[in-house]
């Protein structure tokens, strides 16, 4: 869970004290093996709807997943928590990165050349997320399902997402991979009327 602890201190008036913790939901835990390899993008990207799937029978958020990969090592996954931590910022790729930025004490996931580290994500990165990644510096981007298959399943505000940023800044996109997984996903968070955790859904919705 993120905490902020606020304490009183004596007559100087309020000082913010503690930290911001995110807790992964429990199953998580035992659903990794970071022994395991994953040689092809198709593996790393079979890890990540996994975790989609397994976030759906414990009802722990959406169906948003992800991981971050150096190689075929796994360094970090991520999950929505937007629903479990009433955080709107916590969206899976964005897990994933901060606990890769923690594991590697990188600030910038491309600046060691002897590490290869990519994400995966389920379905193309939401606007606040793609801005995420360029902030992370992470070189590789490998997602599935693609913003028309979110539109066309998903009826909620993406914030712009435009890969075009990636593009210009150098970053290695690759679509497309396991989509139809991606967008079984999808599918099957919105036939089970997941939360609307967004408070602006489009008017389009039926
Ligand atoms: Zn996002």
């Amino acid at each position: 869970m993120v905490r902020v602890l606020v304490t009183k201190s004596g007559g100087k008036g309020f000082h913010v004290k503690g930290s911001f913790a995110i807790e992964y939901p429990r199953w998580v835990e035992s659903r990794l093996d970071f022994s395991e390899r994953f040689t092809t993008d198709d593996e790393r990207m079979a890890l990540v709807m996994r975790l989609a799937t397994q976030q759906a029978i414990a009802h722990t958020g959406g169906p948003f997943t992800a991981a971050v990969f150096d190689g075929d090592r796994l360094v970090s996954v991520g999950m929505n928590l937007v629903e479990v931590t009433k955080n709107p910022m916590l969206h899976g790729p964005i897990v994933a990165l901060m606990k890769a930025h923690e594991v590697s004490g990188l600030m910038d996931l491309g600046a060691d050349r002897r590490s290869q580290y990519a994400l995966y994500t389920g379905c193309q990165p939401c606007g606040m997320c793609t801005a995420a990644i360029l902030l992370s510096g992470i070189p590789r981007l490998v997602y599935g399902a693609s913003e028309k298959d979110v539109e066309a399943i998903l009826d909620m505000e993406r914030a712009s997402p435009d890969l075009g940023l990636l593009r210009e800044a150098g970053v290695e996109i690759v679509g497309n991979v396991l989509a139809a997984e991606g967008v079984r996903a999808l599918q099957a968070y919105e036939h089970g009327c997941g939360a609307n955790y967004n408070p602006r859904r489009r008017s389009k919705r039926r």
